[in-house]
């Protein structure tokens, strides 16, 4: 069983993915953390990220996987066998990823592996093309929302959270900066499928959104 979950940045994707997985004892791909590793390689290599064909070339020389911990444990990701879990969190990364990510060859690249992991094992995936690109035949297909602020608001508790020293602002401005770049470009946009579940989180918590998701999947 596949279950797509797509929306914009800072929704409450990830959480609710992962605690969905948990949940369901499902495997939990988190899409957005590939598209991460290779922008972090891109940068520690010094890879102008306008130089499409270097990055392409960077991106099909590279390993990129995930690790489910059982039990609930983070999950690891890792760039060339290098767990780089907290490293991809960091703003350099966020500030970039989207111009990695509109590269059509990098999504090839990464779309071939999620698809492979996802036809492993029953899985959940949460990304911005999960529902329309990797997996349109998924059984269920959720898009999740909420309004502007309320993610700005959810990020930065996140980001400082992890004892990252960010501002309202700057966490304001990435989010619009990349959902303008993933909802606009060329190659497989953010967008919500047609036959996607649309749930509006603003004003629910995280335990009434898994509730909502399986009550849907029980359906
Ligand atoms: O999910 P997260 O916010 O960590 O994703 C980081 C970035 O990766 C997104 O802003 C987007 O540019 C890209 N991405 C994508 N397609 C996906 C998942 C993420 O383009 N399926």
């Amino acid at each position: 069983m596949i279950i797509a979950i797509d929306g914009p940045a800072g929704a409450g994707k990830s959480t609710i993915a992962k605690l969905l997985a948990q949940k369901l004892g499902f495997l939990y791909i988190d899409t957005g953390a590939m598209y991460r590793a290779l922008a972090l390689k891109a940068i520690e290599s010094g890879i102008d990220i306008k130089d499409a064909v270097s990055v392409v070339k960077m991106a099909a020389a590279s390993d990129v996987d995930l690790v489910n911990n059982p039990g609930g444990g983070a999950l690891e990701v890792f760039l060339d066998g290098r767990d780089v879990s907290q490293e991809i969190r960091q703003p350099r990364v966020s500030r970039v990823v989207s111009d990695v990510a509109k590269i059509k060859e990098v999504r090839q690249i990464l779309v071939k592996l999620q698809r492979r992991l996802g036809s492993q094992k029953d899985s959940v995936l949460d990304g911005r093309d999960i529902g329309t690109i990797v997996f349109p035949g998924a059984d269920k297909k959720f898009y999740i929302d909420a309004q502007f602020d309320e993610r700005v608001m959810r990020r930065y508790k996140e980001l400082t959270g992890l004892g990252q020293a960010v501002t309202l602002e700057e966490v304001k401005n990435d989010l619009c900066n990349r959902d303008t770049i993933d909802s606009t470009r060329e190659h497989s946009p953010l967008k919500r499928a047609d036959d996607a579940i649309y749930i509006d989180t603003t004003k629910m918590t995280i335990d009434e959104e898994v509730e909502t998701l399986l009550q849907w999947i029980k359906r």
